[in-house]
């Protein structure tokens, strides 16, 4: 019997039958080398070579998974593209930043999830810990090898530090404006969400985010209302500025200049609309800066505002398809159809008779 039989066989309980030996616990005795999960498996030390299947597997992981799903700024491109064209590739300047993409609704944004500042609030967790040495092993573990008897905030860590521990340092950096005196940000505690909201800044409330996240609007209206009430839709003026094209002459009325306010109360064919869509509701309102109008308006009844508003979005994103479709085809449908489609969009119901 060879050895590397051997060192299977003396197991304790081993029985031999003819040349296979089985044990009580019913293994079967196997022969050097075998595969185990595709790796070669020796009683010799291993070569590079033998081990170069395993490693090409980890390697294709790591790209695969790793370097990309746990990576906030591919998060961040993926979450980016999807808005801007619905797909995984955005190429052109995007109509609102990122940042301000990811402000709550009522700052003016869409309420996004920043992940590189939700990323350091996370770490910024464990900052704190060490600001107010919170009982916790690893706190202990860090205090011995990397802090000893210095001072947290005045702490630098050396070239040798692990790569994670100076992430954590950098972190530290970033938030330690906001500890005072073993409180964070004037609070007993420091909560994820609120260091998330301490890292974006002071933010300022936009008047019109009642009008443009009513609870009442289609989700599309909403999103174009948004980029309208900011001057954020791709018209003309815009493409100019960017040297895409050249005349910046309305498609609709083929007069003027498509701007912002051409397209919403300017353009001939707006104001018909909005002229039906005032004689429909029978509201006292004006022709042009009606979404400002809507901004400001007092209205007794909450339900017949919410549902005004979410007539106001529909007729935005009709008249917007409209220019859209009009800059393809060349054709204008009659301003009466489009109050149709709004009626249908927002089935408002007795809301004349409220
Ligand atoms: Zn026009």
């Amino acid at each position: 019997m060879n050895r590397e039989k051997s060192d299977i066989y003396f197991n304790g309980l081993g029985m031999q039958t003819g040349n296979e030996v089985l044990n009580l616990s019913g293994f079967k005795e196997g022969q050097f080398p075998f595969r185990y999960l595709g790796i070669p498996i020796s009683h010799k030390r291993m070569a590079i070579g033998d081990c170069s299947r395993l490693v090409e597997k980890i390697v294709m992981r790591i790209g695969n998974w790793g370097a990309r799903k746990l990576d906030s700024v591919w998060i961040e491109r993926i979450c980016r593209n999807y808005l801007w064209s619905g797909g995984d590739q955005y190429v052109k300047s995007p109509p609102v930043s990122w940042e301000n993409v990811c402000k709550a609704k009522k700052f003016g944004g869409l309420g996004m999830i920043d992940c590189r500042l939700w990323n350091v609030a996370l770490i910024g967790k464990y900052v704190w810990w060490l600001v107010i040495k919170a009982d916790h092993l690893w706190i202990k573990w860090v205090n011995h090898v990397y802090i000893k008897d210095q001072d947290w905030m005045h702490y630098q860590p050396t070239n040798n530090s692990s790569w994670t521990w100076r992430k954590i340092c950098q972190v530290k950096e970033q938030m330690k404006a906001g500890f005072n005196n073993g409180r964070w940000d004037n609070q007993d505690h420091c909560s994820v969400a609120g260091g998330y909201a301490w890292l974006q800044g002071v933010q300022h409330k936009v008047n019109w985010w009642p009008l443009v996240w009513n609870r009442m609007n289609v989700h599309k209206h909403s999103f174009i209302l948004w980029l309208a009430v900011q001057w954020r839709l791709m018209i003309k003026d815009r493409l100019i500025k960017f040297g895409i094209i050249a005349d910046a002459t309305c498609d609709m009325c083929m007069i003027q200049q498509e701007d912002h306010h051409h397209l919403l109360y300017g353009c001939q064919f707006s104001v018909q609309c909005w002229n039906l869509f005032r004689d429909w509701l029978k509201i006292n309102m004006p022709l042009v800066g009606v979404l400002e109008w809507g901004v400001q308006w007092r209205c007794r009844s909450l339900l017949k505002k919410q549902m005004i508003m979410a007539a106001m979005a529909a007729l935005v994103y009709q008249i917007w398809t409209v220019r859209n479709k009009c800059r393809i085809d060349l054709q204008l449908p009659r301003p009466c159809r489009v109050i149709a489609e709004v009626k249908a969009n927002v089935r408002l119901l007795n809301l004349t008779t409220m």
